[in-house]
């Protein structure tokens, strides 16, 4: 990943063209950016979850599977404390997406639930591990899953996806899409629709570019909008290896906040694994008091 940074400098410093919606808008400003302390505030001590549960009831088995509940031995097996419960999904969901025209580039939801919502990219690491981690404690993920990185195991994100998780678009080969003319653009889009929608059943409507990169240009917003998504999805915080970057200078977590992590695996975190790197990233959610929600179920896709 070693021109991750450098391409999200680019990314960060085009110039914008202002075709951003009215949704909550990627912002590349925060100097915060490239620091390796991002380290979550001292707890305010109300924050956290009740933790009377982990004694009484560390004897009970494992969940069964789709009852929606997660037992205080799942979380205690993975050295982790509870999240919080997610609200109900809104019945009225905060992003409603267009079926034609222009796309709104998005990297935080509009909502007061105290959520937040996580997104993995990529798909190169594939730990038989984390699909029994998020077995165990059904955290809602959406993947943005790229070709090149998937391709030789489109299996591995299947459990994943039948446990309600969805699979949106990152391109087929990774560019960063402002070097690339709008014809490879497309192709980038439409390529990995296509192959997402054959393998999984289910046509991506949302799209997240490499790096960030073009986000907010005429030509990545006309591809998209060509290839069938209907919302380009940025984020707001990045999970590294134990800490999250955080854009907003306060460093803290906030209602409706996009997180981006990555299948990732030791040889990309310094000998951590997925699971220990996702491990990390609920304690850091966890500490700050919020729970995680499916990020579709707070955007309604175009009816029909
Ligand atoms: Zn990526």
């Amino acid at each position: 990943m070693k021109t991750y940074q450098r391409s999200r400098l680019t990314a960060c410093t085009a110039g914008s063209l202002a075709l951003v919606a009215a949704v909550a808008v990627s912002g590349c400003g925060s100097s915060g950016g490239e620091q390796k302390n991002a380290v979550a505030p001292q707890s305010t001590p109300a924050a956290g979850p009740p933790s009377s549960a982990a004694p009484s009831t560390a004897a009970t088995p494992p969940p069964a599977a789709g009852d929606g509940q997660v037992s205080a031995a799942a979380w205690a097996k993975w050295h982790l404390q509870p999240l919080p419960a997610a609200p109900a999904p809104p019945a009225d969901k905060p992003v409603k997406l267009g079926r034609t025209g222009q796309v709104p580039v998005i990297s935080a939801i509009p909502t007061s639930d105290k959520v937040v919502f996580v997104t993995i990219d990529d798909g190169e690491e594939k730990d038989p591990k984390f699909i029994e981690m998020m077995n165990d404690l059904k955290i809602p993920v959406t993947m943005f899953l790229m070709d090149d990185a998937i391709k030789n195991d489109y299996g591995y994100f299947k459990p994943l996806q039948a446990a309600g998780n969805h699979i949106q678009n990152h391109t087929l080969h990774h560019p960063a899409m402002s070097t690339k003319s709008a014809v490879v653009q497309k192709n980038e889009v439409c390529g990995d629709q296509q192959v997402l929608s054959q393998q999984y059943g289910a046509a991506p409507f949302l799209f997240r570019p490499p790096y960030g990169d073009g986000a907010n240009t005429a030509t990545l917003n006309s591809a998209v909008q060509q290839c069938g998504p209907r919302a380009v999805v940025l984020w707001r915080e990045t999970m590294q290896i134990h800490d999250m970057q955080y854009q907003a200078g306060d460093k803290k977590l906030k209602p409706g906040d996009i997180i981006l992590a990555h299948f990732r695996g030791p040889k990309d975190l310094k000998g951590e694994t997925m699971t220990e790197m996702f491990g990390e990233l609920l304690s850091r959610i966890q500490e700050q008091g919020f729970s995680v929600a499916r990020l579709e179920d707070y955007i309604q896709p175009p009816a029909g």
